[in-house]
């Protein structure tokens, strides 16, 4: 255990400070400021080595969370990583970005602050790349057998990495320019700098793995190419069908998706956009400088959209959610040790724009083709029906509006439809205990069998599935599995 009386020495949990806004707006890194060991170490301190780790069962990748709380605090760096790595192969991803359903089902939680899970698993993972301590984990073994992963995101990565250690050859197939998924083209850099993959990739280059970006399976090479040159296939393609708002006005130029917007901005941040794409104000196809931007959907993606907005300078932003405020603290629906529902306001939020909750929109309006704006009302639930609150019709100006409503699942033409594996109810891959799809040798992974959800999940499918194909090519597997398939969307 840390410090028997860590938690009582020290009751509120305490983060790294964000850069000053007005200085983080005005370019793309991340916003969080350094933290130091001294006192990551007094975080670490509150862990109580609870008898029943509930955090263990928070974090779908059943990281050994107090082990390496108790390792920080004793400043023995090098073993905590090799814990953090025993479970999870991508800690800087989850540490950034991860959600932390662990923090929410922390003991200490039930009363004061949980412990800084998150913050704990950046600093042992930035430090152990700082140190020289993330090296190239060769396979002890070369077992001939080829494995296909097609997509790289989290769970295509982890699959990956898993699979080549395990000593088999593996190809991972990605079909936009660069590998990532949407660690690369849809998290924005702010929240995630891109060099936190690139170097990622080097020691996974470097372990054997191949990557072939700019190939799209199914398309540029055939399916009855990929069954005949690989032994398994990982489909790890994520769920990249958005979700549209057919409404009046739907059609008008400066409508997108935020999928169609955020792209172009990682392109921007990360240098790969050639001046020929700008234009006269150096901005990529799509963006919001001097515009009157309005997100529609206030999750995570509409966040991501609004930071990027800020960055580019818009005029205002608006984001709208059909769903009523949640309240302040945890509701007596989502009580511990369930991940809460509660008002959250990110860095994106902290930057500027304003949040509207119970609202639906209407109809886009528009001149000469191009969006002006658009009509919207408030609603109530009744029933568990959106309800019109009648006499709240507003009009609002918008030259941007971006639609960040969600994903409805894999796309289904194309690489599934050729392969004939069969879908759940929901439209995701349909998987067997081992993550097998219901076509022999072929497995899946993250969002594609999953459905819309998040980086830790991806990469716990990544891992479980990597176990079910070496199972399945060699009789036997010791790659570790903690998680069952499930259908259901975490997000
Ligand atoms: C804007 C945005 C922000 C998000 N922020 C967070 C966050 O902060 N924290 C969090 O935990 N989660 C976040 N998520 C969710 C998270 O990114 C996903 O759950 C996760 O990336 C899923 O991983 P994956 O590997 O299954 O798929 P993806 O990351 O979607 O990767 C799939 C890849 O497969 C490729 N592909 C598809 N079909 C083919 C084919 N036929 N041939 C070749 N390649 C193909 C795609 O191009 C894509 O690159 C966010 C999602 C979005 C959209
Ligand atoms: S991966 Fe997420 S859930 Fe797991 S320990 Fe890290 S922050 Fe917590």
């Amino acid at each position: 255990m840390a410090d028997p009386r860590g938690f009582l020495k020290h009751t509120s949990k305490e983060l790294p400070t964000r850069r000053p806004v007005p200085l983080r707006l005005k370019d793309w890194k991340e916003v969080y400021e350094d933290f130091s060991h001294d006192k990551l170490r007094d975080q670490a301190s509150r862990c109580m080595d609870c008898g029943i780790p509930f955090c263990h069962n928070g974090c779908p990748l059943g990281n050994l969370i107090p082990e390496w709380n108790d390792l920080v605090y004793k400043d023995r760096w090098r073993d905590g990583i090799e814990r953090l790595h025993a479970t999870n192969n991508f800690p800087e991803f989850t540490g950034r970005l991860c959600p932390a359903p662990c923090e929410a089902s922390c003991v200490l939680g039930i009363n004061q602050d949980p412990v800084t899970i998150k913050q704990v698993e950046v600093e042992l993972i930035d430090n152990a790349f700082d140190q020289g301590w993330v090296v190239p984990k060769m396979p002890d073994v070369q077992t001939g057998k080829k494995v296909a992963v097609v997509g790289s995101g989290p769970a295509g990565l982890a699959a990956a990495q898993q699979l080549t250690r395990a000593g088999h050859t593996v190809t991972v197939f990605e079909r936009a320019d660069r590998i990532g998924g949407l660690l690369r083209y849809g998290i924005p850099e702010f929240k995630m700098e891109k060099r936190h993959i690139d170097r990622r990739l080097e020691q996974m280059a470097a372990e054997g793995t191949q990557f072939r970006p700019g190939v799209n399976v199914g398309v540029d090479i055939t399916v009855a190419q990929l069954r005949l040159n690989y032994d398994a296939v990982v489909l790890a393609g994520g769920a990249t069908a958005w979700r549209d708002l057919p409404i009046p006005g739907r059609e008008l130029d400066g409508i997108h998706q935020a999928m169609e917007f955020l792209p172009w901005a990682n392109r921007f941040a990360s240098g790969d956009l050639d001046v020929s794409v700008l234009d006269e104000n150096g901005q990529p196809p799509i963006t919001a400088k001097d515009k009157h931007v309005i997100i529609i959907g206030g999750g995570d993606t509409g966040a991501d959209c609004l930071g990027t907005s800020h960055r580019q300078g818009a005029a205002s932003i608006h984001q709208f959610e059909i769903m009523p405020r949640p309240p302040e603290t945890r509701a007596d629906s989502t009580p511990w040790p369930t991940y809460p529902l509660m008002f959250r306001v990110s860095s994106a939020h902290e930057e500027g724009g304003e949040r509207v909750f119970s609202v639906n929109t209407e109809e886009f309006t528009g001149a000469d083709g191009r969006v002006t704006g658009l009509r919207a009302h408030e609603v109530k639930m009744n029933a568990g029906k959106f309800e019109k609150v009648e006499g709240t019709d507003f009009e609002l100006k918008a030259d941007l509006v971006l639609l960040a409503m969600g994903f409805v699942g894999p796309e289904k033409e194309g690489l599934l439809s050729k392969l004939g594996v069969e879908l759940t109810d929901r439209g995701n891959v349909s998987r067997d205990e081992n993550f097998q799809s219901s076509v022999p040798g072929v497995f899946v992974a993250g969002d594609m069998g999953r459905g819309q959800s998040l980086i830790v999940w991806a990469i716990a499918e990544g891992r479980a599935a990597a176990a079910g194909v070496d199972r399945y090519l060699m009789g036997k597997t010791a790659l570790p599995v903690v998680i069952k398939p499930t259908a259901a969307p975490q997000r």
